[in-house]
């Protein structure tokens, strides 16, 4: 028999943020660990072609993968969770269908038709489904983002409907991911909004195979069975998700032991081989339990006020720590308030200072203050991307006495622009999808930190920036001791710096934290959380 892909489509209701690309990165989890290929996508119903030209605070973190796609933070969960690899075809937005689909338009490639939503769009959601079926994958989990009832995702509950119709009942089902609300006033868990979420969909045809209900509290056998009842669910498929305890990284073991794998597969008609969770328990234990307590470090970024910002940086942190078996306690520090309070009101007593990535001028100066502080105070340092041009801007003004230093980014006449525009960058217009993106090669220097972290010479890193290290400026600061620790082949450029002599101090341009997960620690994680218990003990 030839090899058929079955599909589950996750959708959600009620609210937004309950939670549903990490349930979908647990499902997969699981299924992966019974043996089985699986692909994750999500579909998210905004006009950005992709989230890159978004704010932080719009829509959190930009993930990036490593064919160079700006995509959902989702991703991040799916990476993590599985040992899945998200490409372009991971992530389509309502922009992005449309702009294929007009763009094909212009080419004529409708010629003599009337281009609509149905079925042109939703011809092109399903394409952009079907793209992931292959000899090589047995499942793949689509997640339409937003909540049924939103005007922008009816196309895509419209495209998954027609899609699970077209496969059949056997290789294709449903999964509403929803609320069930805890009322403090009436003591009560209402399931009601629930119910309403389930007519929105059938009213469009779909019917939920699976309830996942996102809870305060347990749910108890009478919720079960009225939402059994008014849902038109089986039983034993109202699934309770209720909030876990320490970690996400729960979420799996709270399904497993409700067995929504075992439902899944035996619906897809799938056999249901074991279930080999070892490892990840034993992560979770020490995750939850670490022998050598706890370290705190320091976070100084200029999107400190929305966690999701930073999602990716906070997790590989927490993944440092299970690496090192203790708890990562983080700090979390707008940059503007160094600027104004000065960095030892801040950051004094922390084990370890991290400055993430970012964009503009806003808090620039309070982030060089704090690699300043850092470096004088001999506290462990680790800089990304944006963290790295600010390590490069403080040592050019403090150590090599070029004041005024700058990058370009923040000022455009700055004396010293040793962080500058890439040639190929100058010419660029367009703001979305331009800048230098997705995974590049890196030559790691002996006798570096970096070497010693990585334990190998050639590394692949995902990069999201359009400034780069000015190699006009490299003799001078290598003179005065920056050590440069990792290059780029394709165009010399700086890809690492370190300071020998400090305790750890180590700027990268890229970002590592993308490609950290909690069962592989990213080797800089590791190392510079290492470092932070070191610098805690001292
Ligand atoms: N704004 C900087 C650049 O574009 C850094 C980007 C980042 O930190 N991701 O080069």
């Amino acid at each position: 028999m030839s090899h058929v892909t079955k599909h589950i489509f996750v959708t959600g209701g009620v609210v937004s943020s309950l939670g549903k690309g990490l349930t979908s990165a647990a499902l997969a989890l699981l299924l992966e660990r019974r043996g089985y290929r699986v692909r994750l996508q999500k579909m998210d119903p905004y006009l950005n072609v992709d989230p890159g030209t978004m704010s932080p605070y719009q829509h959190g973190e930009v993930y990036v993968t490593d064919d160079g796609a700006e995509a959902d933070l989702d991703l991040g969960h799916y990476e993590r969770f599985t040992g899945i690899p998200c490409t372009r075809a991971s992530n389509f937005t309502t922009g992005r269908i449309y702009s294929n689909v007009i763009s094909r338009e212009r080419q004529g490639g409708y010629l003599g038709k009337t281009v609509q939503v149905i079925p042109h769009v939703t011809d092109e959601i399903k394409a952009a489904i079907r793209a992931l079926d292959s000899e090589d994958v047995d499942v793949v989990i689509t997640e339409v983002g937003g909540t049924a009832g939103d005007i922008e995702s009816l196309p895509f509950l419209e495209a998954i409907r027609q899609y699970r119709q077209e496969i059949g009942r056997e290789n294709g089902m449903f999964i509403h991911i929803t609320l069930v609300p805890y009322i403090k006033a009436a003591g009560e868990m209402k399931t009601k909004p629930s119910q309403q979420s389930v007519g929105i969909l059938r009213t469009i045809g779909i019917i939920p195979d699976i309830l996942i209900c996102r809870c305060e509290r347990p749910l108890t056998p009478e919720h079960r069975d009225k939402l059994a009842l008014f849902c038109n669910v089986d039983r034993e498929l109202v699934i309770g998700e209720p909030d876990v305890q320490n970690s996400i990284y729960e979420v799996p073991l709270d399904l497993a032991r409700q067995d929504v794998d075992v439902y899944i597969l035996e619906k897809l008609q799938l056999h249901v081989n074991n279930l080999d969770l070892r490892q990840w328990k034993a992560m979770v234990r020490t995750l939850i339990t670490p022998r050598n307590g706890e370290v705190e470090i320091a976070v100084v970024g200029k999107y400190i006020s929305l966690r999701d910002s930073y999602k990716s940086i906070y997790e590989a942190l927490t993944h440092g720590g299970i690496a090192n078996n203790c708890t990562v306690k983080v700090r979390m520090v707008e940059s503007e308030l160094i600027q104004d309070d000065g960095p030892a009101a801040h950051l004094s007593g922390v084990a370890g200072i991290l400055v993430p990535g970012g964009f503009g001028d806003r808090g620039i100066e309070g982030m060089i203050r704090t690699v300043q502080y850092a470096r004088t105070q001999r506290i462990p340092f680790f800089g990304i991307c944006l963290g790295m041009q600010c390590a490069v801007i403080e040592f050019s003004r403090s150590v090599c006495k070029r004041a005024g230093a700058n990058s370009t980014e923040f000022d455009k006449n700055t004396p010293h622009p040793v962080i500058d525009l890439m040639e190929e960058q100058k010419a660029v217009r367009d703001m979305g999808g331009t800048m230098r993106l997705g995974a590049y090669p890196c030559r790691i220097e002996d006798g570096t930190l970096a070497l010693k972290a990585y334990g190998k010479a050639r590394i692949r890193e995902r990069h999201r920036h359009r400034y780069e290290f000015n190699n006009a400026y490299r003799a001078q600061l290598e003179a005065k001791g920056l050590r440069i620790a990792g290059i780029c082949p394709e165009g010399d450029l700086v890809e690492m710096v370190e300071l020998p002599g400090h305790p750890w101090f180590l700027g990268c341009q890229f970002h590592p934290e993308f490609q950290s997960t909690p069962l592989a620690a990213h080797p800089l994680f590791r190392s510079f959380v290492g470092a932070a218990l070191k610098k805690r003990k001292s």
